[in-house]
């Protein structure tokens, strides 16, 4: 019989294990209804990426089967109405994930787990090649860069499906909720990648720069796997800038989180240190002006704006905000968390939780005690202001670095404004509000 490539988080054709191999293949996406309503943008976003994979498909021969309920339950189905000979699946580290694994192998189908969600599959490298996982990202990352990678899968020409399958319907696309989300899609992740291409060399010296806005913006097409990890990897393994190297490394830093939420997986609520996961504050008030994007502290509301708009937000800005919240604030990092989860369209569980412990300091890092002083770095990653003024419309007024300390302007000039005074720090000495 032909097999079910069931596909999750690897919405491709270029580069899909799934596909590769002879004999027939039922190409099937389950839509989850417990996801539904979870996040608008990334729910609009699916939905794009799955019109675009069944066109691809179809151009190929093929369809995408589509059902609705639970996933592990309706692939069972489809396999049985099919005779088909085996499920292949792309190994993947959430709970969610592996639940769904677990149901299939239960039903004594022949389940074949193949690479294609992180560019080398959790556990390819271990320290000491003992059984452990990294919990340092710098041996992790001289450990990935030196395996060996597998070769990408070809791009299937002609896909032979069997005949007679309904294919079913794909709902209408959601409408997401930030204006400026981009849209998903292989087809335009594709071109996406083309275009990061040609600027890669300058990462290095861009990425940090929060006006130049010069990151590749590939995470939410890697998130949903309309670009494969690894050929993006191997696209800037065979680039030698400095560019290209620099962001290999933060390649790996994504897989590095994978396979440490494989050894982790409550990683998204519990603390991987305990013991540095005390003292945090519950204060609603606080909480709420800093998902509006109304603490009064320019380069803070600016990130925070920039997340609502665009569903994204710039990597220099996610620590700044994500510190500030922490570490200022002193507000439990899992609410933080959960407020990324809802408008990201990146959004995932081990880099949103990895990233989260990490600013919190209640993950891997060396440095946990590190201090984010918002003043010093919006001034050096935004040295004329023009992010914020981008994003505060409030403050487009206000010329040149002034923009970043507005309680500093005469009275009258900040009353005009309309912009609100910053909170009060709950944790840290802030010495910054004062000087
Ligand atoms: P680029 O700078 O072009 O980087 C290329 C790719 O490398 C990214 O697409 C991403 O896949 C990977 N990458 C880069 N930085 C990191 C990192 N620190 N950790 C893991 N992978 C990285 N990234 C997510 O994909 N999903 C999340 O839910 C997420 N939540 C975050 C929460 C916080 C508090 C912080 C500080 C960071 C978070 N990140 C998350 C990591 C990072 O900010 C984004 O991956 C990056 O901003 C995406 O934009 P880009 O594609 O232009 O990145």
């Amino acid at each position: 019989g032909a097999r079910i490539a069931l596909f999750t988080r690897d919405l491709r054709i270029h580069d899909n294990p799934l596909l590769s191999g002879p004999g027939e293949v039922v190409p099937l996406f389950v839509l989850d209804p417990r996801l539904a309503g979870l996040s608008p943008n990334r729910q609009r976003f699916l939905h794009q990426s799955l019109a675009d994979l069944r066109g691809n498909l179809r151009e190929r021969g093929a369809d995408l089967v589509v059902r609705e309920g639970d996933p592990a339950a309706e692939t069972v189905r489809l396999a049985r109405e099919v005779d088909a000979s085996a499920v292949v699946v792309a190994g993947d580290v959430t709970d969610y994930a592996q639940r769904r694994e677990r149901r299939l192998r239960d039903e004594r189908l022949p389940v074949r787990v193949t690479p294609g969600v992180t560019v080398l599959p959790p556990g390819a490298v271990r320290p000491g090649g003992g059984a452990d996982s990294y919990r340092v990202f710098t041996p992790y990352f001289k450990a990935w860069e030196r395996a060996a990678w597998r070769a990408p899968a070809a791009t299937p020409g002609k896909i032979a499906m069997p005949a007679g399958i309904a294919p079913g319907n794909l709902p209408e696309t959601p409408a997401g909720d930030s204006p400026g989300a981009l849209p998903g899609g292989e087809t335009e992740a594709r071109r996406r990648l083309r275009d990061w291409s040609l600027r890669m060399s300058r990462y290095d010296e861009e990425h940090d720069n929060l006006a130049a806005d010069h990151t590749s913006r590939l995470s939410a097409d890697l998130r949903f796997g309309c670009l494969s990890p690894l050929e993006v990897a191997v696209a800037a393994k065979s680039d030698d800038s400095p560019g290209a190297h620099a962001y290999l490394r933060q390649l790996a830093w994504r897989d590095f989180y994978y396979q440490v939420t494989a050894a982790f997986p409550g990683i998204s609520t519990v603390a991987m240190r305990p013991a540095a996961d005390t003292g945090w504050r519950y204060d609603d008030d606080a909480l709420r002006h800093w998902q509006d994007g109304l603490t009064g502290v320019p380069i803070v509301d600016a990130g925070m704006r920039q997340l609502r708009a665009e569903g994204w937000m710039h990597n220099r800005a996610r620590l700044i905000t994500a510190a500030f919240l922490t570490k200022h604030l002193g507000i439990d990092w899992r609410a933080g968390l959960k407020w990324f989860f809802r408008w990201l369209i990146d959004g995932d569980v081990p880099n949103n939780s990895g990233n989260w412990q990490w600013t919190a300091g209640t993950g891997n890092d060396t440095r946990p005690y590190r201090r984010f002083n918002p003043i010093r770095q919006a001034q050096r990653f935004d040295p004329e202001g023009v992010y914020v003024r981008r994003y505060v419309p409030e403050l487009r007024g206000v010329d040149g670095v002034a923009v970043h300390q507005p309680w500093r302007l005469p009275e009258p000039v900040r009353r005009g404004l309309h912009y609100p005074g910053p909170l009060e720090s709950q944790r840290d000495e802030a010495v910054w509000l004062r000087d």
